[in-house]
């Protein structure tokens, strides 16, 4: 579905990322976890063609896209929850998820559609739907978050570290939001420093660390290797 071959990244002279290669197959959840700085969100912004691949090139449905335009690359059917959720605090509820689809698609009957599948999804956000969203809690910003990212119903989901800042619960509640939004059909890229959980719901996942991979595996082989025991497990535990 998504084939990221060779791929470097630079901001100005300094290279990021470094001949990366990474796939998701149709249906899978793949986890990219990784350190402050590895470079897992500049890796999310090459895949939204809003920053320039350097050298490599990313396949999507058969398609190069790194030199395609945002919205062009966004057409195609891939979504992002963003890092930090994204949302337009001034707005409502309502209209943060228009936004997610005015841009591509103008069926007003569609788009009431796909609302309100959201609002099935998630009732507190249909209670809230003309509330701004910068009042919403941070679990129901995440809600609305991929609500939005929803609402073109994409074929690929990019998630930028959707639980960071959220307390255990929501955390809990949070994977099982990707969870279902697998089972739903969505096949998912998750970024995330929550590694334990991640680990726990993903397919396969890739290790990045000063923008290289640095190991990847299927989930089992990832949860029983040592070095990611020493890294995330233990920390975890103390
Ligand atoms: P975190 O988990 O802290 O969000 P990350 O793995 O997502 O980190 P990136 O945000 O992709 O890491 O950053 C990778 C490297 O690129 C970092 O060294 C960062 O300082 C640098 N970087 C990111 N954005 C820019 C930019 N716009 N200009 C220059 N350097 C940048």
């Amino acid at each position: 579905m998504l084939e990221i071959q060779d791929v470097s990244v630079r901001y100005g002279r300094v290279t990021v990322i470094h001949g990366l290669n990474l796939s998701i197959q149709k249906g899978e959840i793949v986890a990219v976890l990784g350190p402050n700085g590895a470079g897992k969100t500049t890796l999310v912004l090459s895949i939204l063609g809003l920053v320039p691949v350097a050298s490599g090139k990313i396949v999507f449905d058969g398609t190069p896209v790194s030199n395609l335009k945002p919205h062009q690359i966004a057409g195609k059917g891939i979504g992002v929850v963003p890092e930090g959720r994204g949302i337009f605090p001034k707005m409502t509820v309502e209209e943060n998820m228009k936004m997610g689809f005015v841009f591509f698609d103008q069926d007003p009957a569609r788009m009431q559609e796909r609302m309100e599948e959201a609002f099935k999804r998630f009732p507190i956000l249909g209670e809230r739907r003309k509330q701004v969203a910068g009042t919403l809690s941070g679990g129901e910003q995440t809600m609305l978050s991929i609500s939005r990212a929803m609402m073109r119903n994409p074929t690929l989901l990019l998630m930028d570290e959707p639980s960071l800042g959220l307390s255990p619960k929501l955390v809990e509640q949070t994977f099982h939001l990707v969870r279902e939004l697998h089972a739903a059909g969505t096949s998912i890229l998750l970024i995330e420093q929550n590694a334990v959980q991640a680990l726990h719901i993903c397919h396969r996942g890739y290790i990045l660390q000063k923008g290289s991979i640095v190991l990847s595996g299927r989930r089992e082989d990832l949860v029983s290797n040592e070095a990611v025991q020493r890294a995330y497990f233990a920390l975890e535990k103390n």
